[in-house]
């Protein structure tokens, strides 16, 4: 799992053209009450939620890493070139975070009073 997930970091730091010192990049798996994940810029380590990461598909784990990623590239808000960027790279990006959210609502053991998302 661990190098499974390295791997998939690694991938996407290269797709998003981030510079070597950008991409210097901590993952860390924890339960998160609400979210999928999150990112620390101070700390350049991305969250993950480890209730919901077994079920996850390799594409979503990416599209997850992408997220977070840009976030390290533009800033805590979600932008245009933010969105623009992460369209360019997923497409289908509105099915795939269905679908993380609906796996979230599922394995976190959720009340109906959800989510942060990511
Ligand atoms: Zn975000």
């Amino acid at each position: 799992m661990r190098d499974k997930i390295n791997d998939i970091l690694n991938n996407t730091i290269r797709e998003l053209n981030l510079n070597d010192k950008k991409a210097d990049i901590k993952i860390k798996i924890k339960p998160f009450k609400r979210k999928i994940a999150s990112i620390s810029l101070t700390n350049k380590t991305i969250y993950i939620n480890k209730n919901v990461l077994p079920y996850l598909t390799d594409e979503e784990i990416k599209f997850i890493f992408a997220h977070e990623l840009l976030h390290l590239k533009y800033g805590k808000y979600h932008i245009n070139e933010f969105e623009n960027e992460l369209l360019f790279l997923f497409p289908n990006k509105e099915e795939i975070l269905i679908n993380i959210i609906k796996k979230l609502l599922k394995y976190n053991n959720l009340n109906n009073n959800a989510r942060e998302g990511i």
